[in-house]
């Protein structure tokens, strides 16, 4: 893969100044690419006599796949701390049943620092292969590089599926990965399935809002890739049993080129427990009325060991952090027990909690739609209810 300066080439110079990488220069008056050129496209962009083509997995050309050789379905296995993303292990599980209905394999796509010996966790998990590419320069999630790596292993093996959670890492390297394949990337998945007609992954994700489901589906390209919100899927247990095959990839070093440097990474923690761990939800909405009133859900969530969820108003009055918000653009979450306090149900917010094991509303509407969904429903005050409740927990517990 690389660019390629053709006889059209004026000899202005343009290219080199623009090239992030320094990877062109000038010689005898014609550019010439010198170093790694990553197919970033930024030269031919600029090019003021159109005389740069970029060779490699863009310039495959639209249609010009032979899709048939595109099989399997691959899950990128991200890392986080000192084991994986919970995200792996669902997609893992749904790429196992998705691999199963084609007679296709699973592959887990493992990229990292030191992280060989992890593969056999991915393969308890559902994967039959694991191909790992353990290089210093991927210790840190940076783009460009993830990316890069990404795209060499693709074109090299061609699946025909490719998942990701769409975590901020999946949300950042799959469309770049996606641009570069000139290929269709759905985001944010709520259900995926194989047509049984055409063999094609079905990929439903919300739009207009959270009004419709769309069933998207990517005929022409491959890989077909899609990212999926974590908890969408249940994840099975791991059968530490399961037999697999690991193959460690060696790269080119100029694969990790990026002009990025990581400096240092941020996490914004919620008080008491993260809301995608909880097995015990205790969410406030609008209906809260104050801010003060949050300290109730506080105190009901400690007794339960839980964590504290907010519908977007509370949010946007800047009562809870961001961090807080469940729904079409919070979290999605699939806890045991998510209690929904002042909180109408509207669908945006239903999105990031419908997978929950019982939910109990508590709302003085005794129409709101939260109840249509609702396993337990109180049709009262938040604040003569969730009170009277803290008390008598309390009471009961001792
Ligand atoms: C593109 C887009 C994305 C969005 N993303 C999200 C998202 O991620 N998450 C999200 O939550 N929303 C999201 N929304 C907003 C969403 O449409 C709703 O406006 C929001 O969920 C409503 O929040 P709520 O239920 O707290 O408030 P309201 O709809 O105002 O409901 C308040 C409820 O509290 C009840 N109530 C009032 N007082 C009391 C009381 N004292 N005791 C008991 N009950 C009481 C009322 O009867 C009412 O049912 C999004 C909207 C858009 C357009």
């Amino acid at each position: 893969m690389a660019a390629r300066i053709t006889k059209k080439c004026i000899g202005c110079g343009v290219c080199v100044d623009v090239c992030p990488y320094g990877a062109l220069e000038l010689f005898e008056g014609q550019a010439i690419v010198s170093g790694h050129c990553t197919v970033c496209g930024s030269c031919a962009e600029v090019c003021p006599a159109n005389a740069i083509e970029i060779e490699g997995a863009a310039s495959e050309g639209l249609g010009a796949q032979d899709k048939a050789a595109w099989s399997g379905v691959w899950v990128f296995a991200e890392r986080e701390g000192d084991g994986f993303a919970p995200v792996v292990r669902e997609l893992l599980t749904k790429g196992r049943a998705l691999g199963d209905e084609l007679g296709e394999k699973v592959t887990a796509v493992l990229l990292g620092s030191g992280v060989t010996d992890w593969a056999g966790e991915l393969i308890a998990a559902g994967a039959d292969d694991v191909l790992v590419v353990d290089h210093l320069d991927l210790a840190d999630p940076l783009i460009e590089p993830y990316m890069r790596t990404l795209v060499e292993l693709v074109v090299n093996r061609k699946p025909a599926i490719m998942l990701a959670g769409a975590t901020t890492l999946g949300r950042s390297v799959m469309p770049a990965v996606a641009a570069v394949l000139e290929t269709g990337l759905t985001a944010d998945c709520t259900a995926l399935a194989i047509d049984s007609e055409t063999r094609l992954l079905r990929q439903t994700r919300p739009t207009f809002g959270g009004n419709l489901m769309a069933t998207i589906v990517c005929p022409e390209r491959r890989p077909q890739m899609a990212t999926v919100r974590p908890h969408v899927f249940q994840a099975g247990e791991p059968d530490p049993g399961r037999q697999g095959t690991t193959t460690v990839v060696e790269m080119d070093k100029a694969v990790f080129t990026t002009a990025t440097t990581f400096m240092t990474k941020h996490v914004e923690l919620a008080e008491g427990e993260r809301l995608e761990d909880a097995d015990v939800i205790i969410a406030g909405g609008r209906g809260m009325g104050k801010p003060e009133s949050l300290t109730l859900l506080n105190d009901l969530a400690k007794l339960f060991d839980g964590a504290v969820g907010a519908s977007r108003p509370p949010v946007d009055e800047g009562w809870l952090p961001y961090v807080h918000q469940v729904g079409q653009t919070g979290k999605t979450v699939g806890p045991k027990l998510y209690l929904a306090c002042g909180i109408s149900g509207a669908i945006q917010h239903t999105a990031g909690m419908a997978t929950s094991e019982i939910v109990v509303a508590i709302n003085r509407d005794a129409d709101a739609p939260i109840f249509e969904l609702a396993d337990f429903g109180l049709v009262g005050d938040v604040n003569e209810i969730l009170p009277a409740l803290i008390e008598r927990l309390k009471k009961e517990r001792g």
